[in-house]
């Protein structure tokens, strides 16, 4: 009975193939009556055989897709008979191969579309970012000894009746890299801090200190004795010695994806878990260069109660002070619910050192850096140095002080208040311990002794200062809900960053743009190995570890990749502010660490396809799957090897990193055009061979572009075989070139077609979705037109020049400081246009003097083919303080709104303000911006962090490298001149708006990508990864891999699965892996066109096991977001997820 049922879906699934070929079939036909008159005259003969490829392929596709059904019959039939080994793999394999290329409606449940389209109101005391940028002039006047705010005045008599309670917070700044490189730093100075406050600390337990980042911190901890880790231990049990945040760094909240801010919590997170058992209550983040929304959620989500945070906009802070509402609760933009509020601490003043933090008046406060005592090595430059506390002097210096700390609290709606004590890599050596904790242990005898001054004066850690503040408003420990002295809530985020004047810092949204590209490749490649060594050893329970297997090497290898990803997320790391050769040791770490987590994925996803598991033998130095794309140094783009063919097959495996099935196109790079292409049911798959560029004109004659359209499940291994020979389904490229009177010498192209144009009408290339029109002129974009309903847009592509302000402050690596608007590009060289033809890609690809850029469609039904991919490889090494900007232009009326993400987890509105300067309008861009209008939505989706803006109304433009002579006065001491060849990739979505845009919803704080463009933006940032069997494997025996009967909906993203260390030494993993599901809030709101998606939405809910072909659920656990708290909830029980719309939630998963 099963049997028939089975026939009967396959019985239907024929059906449908052949009602599609028919109407494809008349579409072709349709497309040939029409009258193209924008082909150049000779290309009559063209069309023609344009015509008869096209039906030659149509025809193969037919005969493929039978070929299939027959097999996945046959298999049906056999599997029934005996009952395989994989009985549900080779249905579903037998199914994602099926997936007839036809027209799927996106099935979404309009339930799910009600999150994106709920308006609602703001909270009563509720304050919108955004709205404060309408309310603030921006003016900056002189504010007098505290130059950015205003004179603060108290009365003697405020705090007779309740005291003020001081909180100073010993602390020290720790850069993982900058000046100096991490190891470097560690050596000369943060080991000596953590020597000293074991010792200091414990010399009067009334001392405090506080730590953030816990690579210094376990670096040092690998280095002591038990000795002395038990009284580390003992001074965390006595409350003398905080960790906060507990993160692997402090991370840059701009350029960071929320993938690397959540690997560097858990991995410091589950550091402290393993070696000090404390759960950190408070984040602090003093020194990222503007503060993201993002990061307070994660900081929630990690079961933390309240964070601080420091480098915002002055006028911002100036007016919060104003309104006292530096201190509230930050709630997300999109939280309807305010389940997401956390409290949150705000400093006041310029910076986070000791002159700017007592209080308002930083010649008064400095005098209170004892560190800085006559003598020493640093001084005050406001010329009044600190003088050490006596008898004689302590009670004019205790007032002096109070006076301070009591105007700084007045900018509070408490009479708790708070006091950061110290700087960059403070309390280096026992004198300046001595120095600062004697000094101010008199200053709090003195006020303390003295009842008469009000006022309760100690040291504490960050979480002291909390728990006492939640005392006060009568708030309970950790909740969020507003005590009787209502703290004001906050939505939105604070970019763009000013500390002073029109000082601005978006550069660094840019800076070192090829570490931020190599950051999201070793981001994309490391989450591709968590998984597959998770399933791999889940496998194991099922089939017995094979004893070659390198489990706890893989596992260092991918302990070490976290770890040097999580390094290169701090706030000068990947926000591309640090010295030259520390870039080069960033850039190192990255690169070995995606050498290793591919040896992870190589040797995994060898023994997943194996098929005979026995045979599974691991030689790391000649393994048997082979990465196809390798990167020889830190600093050179990736190149794909090439694969030699011979008669007898290759084997290329590829690997779905996303949770949805998918149909994308793989290339290789093969040594010749005789090429067929099977898969793994023998039967030929459609390919396409194009030139390998030498340069613009010049092709390679020994290696060839490989080009085919995979079929990869969900998470699976897909095998495909390559073999020389002719073979009428592998079709190759046609190149034409624009001529305009111009000698262009092209080479090696004897494989191929080739032509000129001479004419200058536009040159087009098109897809099932888009067709494109590209300037002849140029060589770039000039209208897109969507074939689902004929509409067309302009949409201009050009590149353009900011230059540096003449002024003595210019841009560098933090600053972006522009002479003005931005000058329109033109290449000294004239451009060469090349363009490509062929059945599975067509491109142009423009070469100017700095950029070639590639402009590619895919002709595939479905996601892939949906948007433009755009590349430009960029190099501006010869050029002085300039910035290259791509500029797309179009004729949406967006008027001043555009869209940035931030941390590519959610989209903020954003404003283009006429009274801010040009830099001021830049934002960060972690994976999208876009615009629109009521009836069109243009986005540009990214894979690597770059500065974005909209000046103009229907315009993006993105900075795409930067090279400045000169340092910007942060502290760096350079400019920014190592710059290398950067490869920027990106894609471009225009969609139709099918709901027309309310008032209400134009000024709404918030707006959601369309499932599509999420869609778009996963599968550029997590290509398929192809690997291609060793030439002396030949043997090899493989299979597909198919962990998941279906895709996950479409709306939840599997943002990891990640090995959790076992609680034994060795450095192994446990048997549980970190399950992290993000439900992505989305828009439903765009033309229901055919968007060929291969999943759906299902309220959030998933059954687990239910998905799984092979494997169980032995236990699953929700947990908090780092993995420290258990959360008391029924999922545990009925084993079901369930997520609500822009949920991460993390689950402590075995498998077997
Ligand atoms: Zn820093």
């Amino acid at each position: 009975m099963k049997l028939s049922r089975q026939f009967t879906f396959f019985g239907s699934a024929i059906f449908c193939v052949v009602v599609f070929s028919l109407y494809l079939m008349l579409d072709h036909i349709d497309n040939g009556k029409s009258p193209n008159g924008e082909r150049h005259p000779n290309s009559q003969l063209n069309i023609l055989q344009d015509k008869i490829d096209h039906l030659e392929r149509l025809l193969a596709e037919n005969n493929e897709i039978i070929g299939n059904i027959r097999d996945s019959v046959i298999n049906l039939k056999e599997t029934v008979k005996d009952g395989k080994a994989y009985p549900e793999r080779n249905i579903s394999q037998g199914i994602s191969e099926l997936l007839p290329p036809a027209p799927v409606m996106l099935p979404i449940e309009s339930e799910d579309c009600q999150f994106a389209e709920r308006v609602y109101s703001k909270a009563a005391d509720g304050v919108q970012m955004l709205d404060v940028y309408d309310l603030l002039s921006f003016d900056n006047p002189d504010g007098g000894v505290w130059k950015q705010g205003f004179d603060i005045s108290y009365k003697e008599n405020e705090w007779d009746n309740e005291s003020l309670q001081v909180f100073v917070v010993p602390h020290s700044h720790n850069d993982p890299g900058w000046l100096k490189t991490f190891d470097d730093y560690y050596q000369d100075q943060t080991q000596h801090i953590l020597n000293n406050m074991v010792v200091k600390l414990h010399e009067d337990n009334r001392r405090k200190m506080i730590w953030m980042e816990i690579s210094y911190f376990s670096k040092w901890w690998e280095s002591i004795d038990e000795q002395k880790r038990d009284a580390v231990k003992r001074l965390i049990e006595n409350g003398q010695f905080e960790v906060a945040t507990g993160g692997w760094v402090m991370p840059d909240e701009a350029n960071s994806h929320y993938f690397g801010l959540i690997d560097q919590l858990i991995e410091g997170h589950q550091w402290l878990e393993k070696n000090l058992g404390v759960k950190p209550k408070t984040g602090l983040a003093v020194d990222p260069f503007g503060h993201s929304p993002t990061q307070a959620y994660l900081l929630k989500q990690a079961g933390m109660s309240n964070m601080l945070i420091q480098r915002i906009h002055y006028s911002i802070k100036k007016h919060f002070s104003l309104e006292r509402t530096l201190e509230f609760f930050w709630r997300q933009n999109w939280d309807q619910d305010a389940t997401t509020d956390i409290l949150c601490h705000m400093m006041p003043f310029y910076s986070y050192d000791v002159p700017h933090t007592c209080g308002p008046d930083p010649k008064i406060c400095c005098q209170f850096d004892f560190k800085r005592l006559p003598g020493g090595r640093i001084s005050c430059p406001w010329r009044i140095p600190p003088q050490a506390i006596t008898d004689s002097n302590v009670q004019e210096r205790a007032q002096t002080l109070l006076d301070q700390y009591r105007k700084k609290s007045k900018l509070y709606r408490t009479k708790v208040l708070l006091v950061p004590l110290g700087d960059d890599f403070r309390y280096t050596d026992a004198l300046e311990w001595d120095q600062q904790f004697e000094n101010y242990q008199k200053l709090f005898d003195y006020m303390n002794s003295h009842p008469e001054l009000h006022v309760k004066a100690q040291f504490g850690t960050i979480s002291d200062y909390f728990d006492a503040l939640r005392k006060n408003i009568g708030m309970d420990p950790v909740g969020s809900s507003v005590g009787e002295l209502a703290l004001p809530v906050i939505s939105g985020d604070f970019f763009t960053y000013a500390d002073r004047d029109d000082h601005y810092w978006s550069g660094y949204f840019t800076s070192r743009p090829f570490y931020k590209r190599l950051d999201r490749m070793l981001e994309s490649y490391l989450r591709a190995a968590e998984i597959l060594y998770s399933l791999t050893l889940a496998n194991f329970q099922k089939y017995g570890k094979p004893s070659d297997y390198p489990t706890i090497d893989n596992y260092k290898l991918l302990t070490e990749a976290r770890r040097n990803l999580g390094l290169f997320q701090h706030h000068d790391a990947i926000a591309g502010t640090g010295k030259d050769f520390v870039v080069v040791d960033y850039g190192t770490r990255l690169f070995h660490s995606i050498l290793n987590v591919k040896r992870v994925i190589v040797s995994s996803a060898h023994w997943l396809v194996l098929k005979d598991k026995q045979t599974y033998s691991h030689d790391p130095s000649n393994p048997v799957l082979q990465m196809d794309d390798v990167q020889a140094a830190q600093d050179a783009l990736p190149h794909k090897t090439v694969i030699k063919i011979h008669k007898k097959p290759r084997l290329v495996v590829v690997f779905n990193p996303i949770e949805q099935a998918r149909r994308s196109v793989v290339t290789l790079y093969v040594n010749t055009h005789h090429v067929r292409v099977l898969d793994a049911f023998g039967h030929v798959v459609h390919a396409q061979v194009s030139a390998v560029w030498n340069d613009a004109t010049h092709a390679a004659t020994d290696v060839f572009q490989l080009s085919f359209i995979a079929q990869a499940p969900p998470l699976g291994l897909s095998v495909y075989q390559l073999i020389e020979g002719m073979e009428i389904r592998t079709e190759t490229s046609k190149y034409m070139f624009l001529k305009d009177g111009r000698h262009i010498s092209v080479s090696g192209l004897d494989n191929f077609r080739m032509s000129y144009q001479q004419d200058a009408t536009s040159v087009e290339i098109e897809n099932p979705h888009l067709k494109l029109s590209v300037s002849t002129a140029t060589g770039l974009l000039e209208r897109m037109r969507l074939k689902d309903d004929g509409s067309e847009h302009q949409v201009n592509v050009e590149f353009a020049w900011y230059g540096t302000t003449s002024n003595k402050d210019k841009s560098g690596a933090y600053l972006f400081l522009p002479d003005g608007d931005a000058k329109i590009y033109s290449s000294s060289q004239p451009a060469v246009i090349r363009v490509t033809k062929g059945p599975l890609f067509s491109e142009v690809t423009t070469t100017l003097t700095h950029v070639t850029h590639t402009l590619r469609l895919y002709n595939i039904q479905g996601v892939e083919g949906q948007s433009v991919e755009i590349c430009n490889t960029v190099d501006i090494r010869g050029e002085n303080n300039r910035e290259i900007a791509m500029r797309i232009t179009s004729d949406i009326n967006s008027k001043n709104r555009f869209f940035t993400d931030l941390n590519g987890y959610q989209v903020q509105p954003r404003k283009t303000v006429a009274k801010l300067p040009l830099q001021a309008n830049f934002y960060p861009m972690t994976s999208m911006v876009y615009l629109q209008d009521s009836s069109a939505r243009l986005s540009l989706l990214t894979a690597q962090s770059l500065g974005t803006a909209s000046l103009k109304s229907g315009q993006l433009e993105v900075i795409m490298d930067r090279r400045l002579n000169q340092d910007d006065n942060r502290g760096l001491g350079q400019g920014v001149l190592d710059n290398k060849i950067t490869a920027n990739s990106f894609r471009l979505l225009l969609e139709k708006r099918s709901s027309e845009e309310t008032q209400k919803e134009e000024s709404a704080p918030y707006s959601y990508a369309s499932i599509l463009s999420h869609m778009s933006f996963t599968y550029l940032n997590h290509p398929l990864i192809s690997m291609a069997s060793s030439p002396d494997s030949v043997d090899a025996s493989f299979t597909f891999y198919n962990p998941l009967i279906t895709s996950f909906p479409c709306d939840l993203h599997l943002v990891n699965l990640r090995a959790i260390q076992s609680k034994e030494e060795g450095g192994g993993p446990s048997e549980q892996a970190a399950l992290i599901l993000h439900r992505k809030g989305f828009d439903c709101g765009f033309s229901n066109r055919d968007t060929g998606l291969l999943c759906t939405t299902t309220r959030g809910k998933v059954k687990l096991e239910k998905l799984l072909t092979d494997l169980k659920v032995k236990s699953f656990t929700p947990v908090s977001l780092s993995l420290m708290h258990n959360t008391q909830e029924s999922e545990a029980e009925s084993q079901e997820i369930n997520l609500k719309p822009m949920e991460i939630r993390t689950y402590r998963l075995e498998l077997s």
